[in-house]
């Protein structure tokens, strides 16, 4: 190539055409630096004919590039994912390739870094500052300005440390090979079921061709088991594995039950790693050496050399949809990933997305079914709390009869999950004497009471406050209230109840990284706790063989707000947690606390019949026009200024074009009206499936002008809709 056309890394520009100087080996693919004005900017060549772009500029009056990253080329299924990509979510192009690229490090030359670690020695002088950051970095190793952010000081405090003997340098080899997984390490015994399900799953890697598939299992199954046999082919293939979880606090456990059957931990990718740790694993994948990389949504991009299978976890969670940046749902970017890659993909699931099963009835992806429990393991007994007619104590959130089996399992030493799906102590504070609430400054949001560390927080910006003493409307002193539980309080009621169980809250704030998770998990199979209280971080991939009572405080808590999915994401959640209780020998009970035990979903909780719950909800979705038979796309308009958003949500309505088989709906004020300090509006596409919904809204948009001021974000597909 002499000429290139290059997507630089800025959302704002579009494709720019670049010379390439003499001597510089540039293809598509080809990590660039380009220079644009006085900058440097790196940016990734293209096929010209497949990234228009509007500035074509003549030869002679073009900038050369300034450099080729030493790395090879993205290749080109990658590419032909990120246009997808770009095209269908409506994004910019640079915004899709830069989660390709995951580590700036990695591109550079050099195999070797300088990280710094503790010695022991304590520095001549030992400022306040010092003392934080020694105690902070304790056993870290890191960059200076790793360890600088870790300790929360200035890098110049970390280099003075360095100077005073406190911290040493240590060159570390960055690029040392990954250990490679051993396909024949341990392999099980699986039941007849398992190995007609790992024999399809095994047939689809051997192929080399993309199919989709459902792997749909109940709790307990062995799902993991199974397509364990298929990464196993795709190793002894010579092919690369990308498995996705939906929380990267799933991600410790799944590595040590990985090390179990293969030998050794996959690769891990996820946003918790350090820079190095990070360049090292993009390496080792660009060049094929990692060979089963396990992550959050984040590693669907990264350029895999030769990818033979791709599997995503809990396929049906929605934390696999992004909600801001490139918003794209990792399910259904996984399943094109492997039309490109010509891979298959398996999707596992108990408790399938409505998306997923019409994609099966309407014969696009395989099924393959474990309907029952391995070994002696029981489905457990599922019942309902009335709330109504046996209602808690007064003050209290836990019905007599959950009180009465957990009493049982304490005795019996056996362990219990008590699931609510709310952070903090209290969803809401107020003034008994004014009835002031304490609202985000920021958000249409209350502020969530957190007792443990004492403040109030706000969940959509994260601003915190600590608690007063008197109330900031009326000043009347200790008169503000909790209303309403999180699982804190529900912890103090256990505790209060049960003074000698040792209780354990589970939640992102307290379980925030592997490392948290995997002390949780040790405590947990030693028997050190006897009841979990916890939020969705519990519900799912866990095994805990002594667990056997599971108490809902709170059913009808997702139903609330009723978005499309509701009563699906009721279902999926509730089924999940139960299936945490009797995976081992001893069977398992579920309660329930719901108002409505005779709703729909609540009885097909416990009578177990999904397929009556999933159809009754199809048939709904299909008559309402919406997805899967049926799409939506979101529009948010958002301003610091109301009018100034208000006025742009207008012209963007009234600027819609009028398309057979397409609704729009709005400009209404979001339901959070407020976030992060915007203004927010929001107008609701509804269309045919068969629309090209997406080239709709990219005319539709061209035409209106949009103030700096202003922002407008599309989300297709949306699964939030606040
Ligand atoms: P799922 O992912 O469907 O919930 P898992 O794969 O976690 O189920 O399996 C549940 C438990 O049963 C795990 O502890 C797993 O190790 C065990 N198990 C499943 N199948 C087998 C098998 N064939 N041999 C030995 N243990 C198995
Ligand atoms: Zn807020």
């Amino acid at each position: 190539m002499t000429r290139a056309r290059v997507l630089v890394l800025n959302s704002a520009l579009g494709p720019l055409d670049y010379r390439v100087p003499h001597g510089m080996a540039v293809e598509p693919g080809s990590i660039v630096v380009a220079p644009l004005g006085p900058r440097q900017l790196l940016g990734v060549a293209w096929e010209a004919e497949r990234m228009p772009s509007d500035a074509e500029v003549g030869d002679n009056r073009l900038r050369p590039l300034l450099g080729v990253a030493d790395v090879p080329p993205l290749p080109a299924p990658l590419r032909r994912l990120v246009e997808w990509t770009a095209d269908y979510y409506l994004s910019p192009p640079a915004a899709v390739v830069r989660m390709c690229l995951g580590s700036m490090q990695a591109l550079e030359g050099a195999r070797t870094v300088t990280e710094y670690r503790a010695t022991g020695a304590a520095p001549p002088r030992l400022t306040p500052q010092r003392t934080q950051a020694l105690e902070r970095i304790g056993e870290r190793q890191g960059l200076i300005r790793e360890l600088a952010a870790v300790a929360d000081v200035s890098d110049a405090v970390i280099r003075g440390l360095v100077k005073a003997g406190a911290l040493e340098a240590v060159a570390v080899d960055i690029d040392s090979p990954f250990p490679e997984p051993d396909p024949e390490h341990a392999v099980p015994v699986l039941s007849a079921e398992q190995a007609a399900a790992a024999e399809t799953l095994v047939a689809g890697v051997a192929a080399h061709s993309f199919a989709p598939t459902l792997l749909d299992g109940v709790t307990g199954s062995g799902k993991t088991e199974v397509y364990f046999e298929a990464v196993a082919a795709a190793l002894r293939a010579g092919r690369q594995v990308l498995v996705l979880l939906p929380e990267i606090a799933l991600t410790e456990p799944f590595l040590h039950r990985f090390a179990d059957r293969f030998g050794c931990e996959p690769v891990a990718w996820h946003s918790g790693l350090r820079s190095t740790q990070r360049r090292r694993a993009w390496r080792a994948i660009v060049s094929g050496q990692a060979r089963v990389v396990v992550g959050a949504r984040s590693a669907l991009f990264l350029p895999y050399a030769r990818l033979g299978l791709i599997v995503v976890d809990e396929a049906h969670e929605t934390s696999f949809k992004q909600e801001d940046g490139v918003h794209y749902h990792a399910r259904d970017v996984a399943v094109m990933r492997g039309l490109f890659e010509e891979c298959p993909v398996v999707l596992a699931s108990a408790t399938p997305a409505i998306e997923t099963r019409q994609q099966v009835a309407l014969g696009r992806y395989a099924e393959v079914k474990l309907p029952g429990r391995y070994g002696a393991a029981q489905m457990p007994a599922i019942a309902a709390v009335d709330l109504i007619r046996t209602p808690p104590e007064r003050g209290r959130w836990i019905a007599p009869v959950l009180v009465e089996k957990l009493r049982d399992r304490l005795e019996k030493r056996e362990q219990s999950l008590l699931f609510l799906n709310r952070r903090g102590y209290a969803p809401l504070t107020l003034c008994r004497h004014c009835g002031h609430r304490f609202q985000c400054p920021n958000c249409t949001a209350w502020m969530v009471e957190h007792r443990l560390t004492r403040r109030l927080a706000c969940h959509h910006c994260g601003h915190i406050e600590p608690v007063p003493r008197a109330c900031p409307e009326c000043k009347e002193e200790d008169a503000l209230v909790a209303c309403g539980p999180g699982v804190e309080r529900i912890a103090d009621e256990v505790a209060a109840l049960f003074p000698e169980a040792r209780v354990a809250v589970v939640t992102s704030d307290t379980i925030w990284s592997p490392a948290r998770a995997a002390e949780f998990v040790g405590r947990m199979e030693a028997g050190d706790i006897d009841i979990v209280v916890g939020t969705q971080l519990v519900t799912k991939g866990y095994h805990f063989p002594n667990l056997t009572l599971v108490g809902v405080v709170d059913a009808d808590l997702g139903l609330e707000g009723g978005d499309l999915r509701a009563a699906e994401r009721t279902f999926q959640q509730i089924r999940q947690v139960s299936g945490r209780a009797g995976r081992g020998e001893k069977p398992g009970e579920v309660f329930i606390q719901t108002h409505s035990p005779t709703a729909q979903v609540m009885q097909a909780l416990v009578t177990g019949d999904a397929d009556a719950f999933y159809d009754a909800e199809t048939e709904a979705r299909r008559e309402a026009g919406a997805p899967p038979f049926g799409r939506y796309a979101a529009l948010v308009v958002s301003s610091e200024e109301q009018a100034c958003a208000h006025e742009v949500a207008t012209a963007v309505a009234r600027a819609a074009p009028q398309v057979e088989g397409m609704a729009v709906y709005g400009p209404a004020p979001a339901p959070l009206a407020m976030l992060r300090g915007r203004y927010r509006y929001r107008l609701l596409v509804h269309a045919r499936r068969a629309l090209d919904v997406q080239d709709v809204i990219r005319g539709w948009l061209a035409g209106v002008q949009v103030p700096a001021k202003a922002r407008v974000t599309v989300d297709v597909d949306p699964y939030s809709f606040l």
